[in-house]
């Protein structure tokens, strides 16, 4: 980093930690987007704005390292490296999730399949505590707050300053997709990809059951000859594509974004996918971001006279995470229990079993499963969320905690490490101005 970058890096930091000295009780963050989904409670709290911590600070390619600030979004962070013909190991498919977002968050992405998940991809990290002290962490450096990091969710303190792997990448994505009718063999084809790879990239799509599509991606140097890439920015879409084509071809930038024009699928919810919507949107404003915006507007003005009309639904936005020899098991399952489709499908290995508020196990791969819709329900409101925790349970899985989640306290804490958290928490903010992580991701969001 250069002295000057670590100049300004410092005093914004400082700011932050003289905001935090100079308030007491209660504190969360002030950001400009936010791909959370649990509800949140506006209590009477100290509010950091974060907002101008969003730098790329150094890039190294010789190391292949980017040092970064927490809020910097993946979107800007690609946009750095891109150039220089590198990429983080790990890009989360929406744009606007920032790195400090993503390391406390479990998150995930479909080279998962070589490297894990984002947190295993990181070298170093500056944590903001409670008292305004920055805690500098690493493998090697107060391990134990470093591997306590991931899915703490800012219940621990703020990551200022991350430190994350990069890997070389070429300016063309080649995609081919298999179509497969049961679930047995695409899982021992994902499995088989984890123990040895032979792409770049790899995820599937479960469309209902006997309906699913494997998507491996290699980098390309060159494009052929007499071919163009695909342009899914605009009015074609990118996850209708996976079953009219058996491959494709994209920039590496359109490939890492591919999911977000349309957020995976969940435009549909919004109207994004009519082709007079995506004319009126334009390309501009077809993206993740403008539909967290007018989700979080329209649970702000519900629209009262059709809440009375329409059937009731309970949200179930959720991603899980199952031993791969019973991912078939679990999706059967899920399909006569919760039944939203599609289903996203992202394998991934767990290089090292340290992580100790969301530990896996590092003998076996895993698939995430995301499913992100609204369930009819007569049933009482959040039966379908505790269904998703139990079978969750019933398979050896683990469920992220950006949304809802409907844990009593004991149960919480049988699946998350309660002794790993009270030390660290003892560590970084002991009385209590964060809110604790059953709190945060079980009571108020
Ligand atoms: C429809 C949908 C699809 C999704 N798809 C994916 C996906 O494909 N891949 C994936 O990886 N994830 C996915 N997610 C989940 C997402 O990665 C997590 O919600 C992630 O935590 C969001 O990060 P953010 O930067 O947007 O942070 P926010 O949503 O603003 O915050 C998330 C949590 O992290 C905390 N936090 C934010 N910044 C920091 C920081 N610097 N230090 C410490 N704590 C912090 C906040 O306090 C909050 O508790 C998806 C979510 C949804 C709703």
């Amino acid at each position: 980093m250069s002295d000057d970058a670590r100049t300004a890096h410092d005093r914004r930091v400082a700011g932050l930690a003289a905001a935090l000295a100079a308030s007491s009780g209660p504190v969360r963050l002030r950001k400009r987007t936010s791909n959370l989904f649990r509800p949140r409670e506006d209590g009477d709290r100290t509010e950091l704005d974060v907002a101008g911590l969003d730098h790329v600070l150094a890039i190294d390619a010789e190391n292949r390292s980017a040092e970064v600030e927490g809020m910097v979004p993946y979107a800007d962070l690609v946009d750095a490296t891109l150039p220089l013909g590198l990429a983080p190991a790990i890009v989360p498919e929406l744009r606007s999730i920032t790195v400090g977002g993503a390391v406390s968050g479990v998150a995930i992405e479909s080279s998962g399949f070589r490297y894990g998940l984002v947190h295993d991809t990181v070298r170093e990290l500056d944590v903001l505590v409670a008292d305004g002290r920055v805690l500098t962490c690493s493998r090697e450096q107060r391990a134990a707050l470093f591997h306590g990091f991931p899915n703490s969710y800012g219940s621990l303190g703020y990551a200022t300053r991350v430190t994350l792997d990069l890997v070389p990448v070429q300016p063309w994505v080649r995609l081919e997709y298999r179509r497969y009718s049961s679930a047995e063999p695409i899982f021992e084809a994902m499995a088989a990809e984890c123990a040895r790879p032979t792409c770049d990239y790899l995820e599937g799509v479960c469309f209902g059951p006997g309906d699913f599509v494997l998507s491996r991606a290699h980098y390309l140097e060159h494009l052929p000859s007499r071919t163009s890439p695909s342009d899914y920015t605009w009015m074609k879409i990118y996850w209708k594509s996976l079953r009219e084509r058996d491959e494709d071809l994209l920039t590496v930038h359109d490939f890492l974004w591919r999911w977000d024009t349309d957020w995976f699928w969940c435009s549909r919810n919004v109207g994004a996918q009519l082709k007079p919507v995506r004319l009126l949107l334009g390309r501009k404003r077809l993206n993740s971001v403008t539909y967290q915006k007018i989700m979080r507007a329209s649970r702000r003005f519900p629209l009262s006279l059709l809440q009375h009309v329409r059937p009731r639904t309970e949200s179930v936005i959720q991603d899980v995470d199952i031993p791969v020899a019973n991912a078939a098991a679990f999706l059967a399952d899920f399909e006569a229990e919760i039944g939203i489709r599609p289903v996203w499908l992202c394998p991934f290995v767990v290089p090292n079993d340290s992580t100790s508020l969301f530990r896996l196990d590092p003998d076996t791969a895993y698939i995430n499963f995301g499913f992100w819709d609204m369930v009819r329900s007569t049933r009482p409101d959040g039966h379908y969320n505790a269904r998703v925790e139990a079978l969750v349970a019933k398979h050896g899985g683990k469920k992220s905690l950006y949304s809802r989640s409907t844990y009593d306290e004991a149960t919480f804490w049988s699946i998350f490490d309660r002794q790993a958290y009270r030390r660290l928490k003892a560590e970084c903010d002991p009385e209590g101005r964060f809110p604790g992580l059953y709190e945060k991701a079980v009571r108020q969001g």
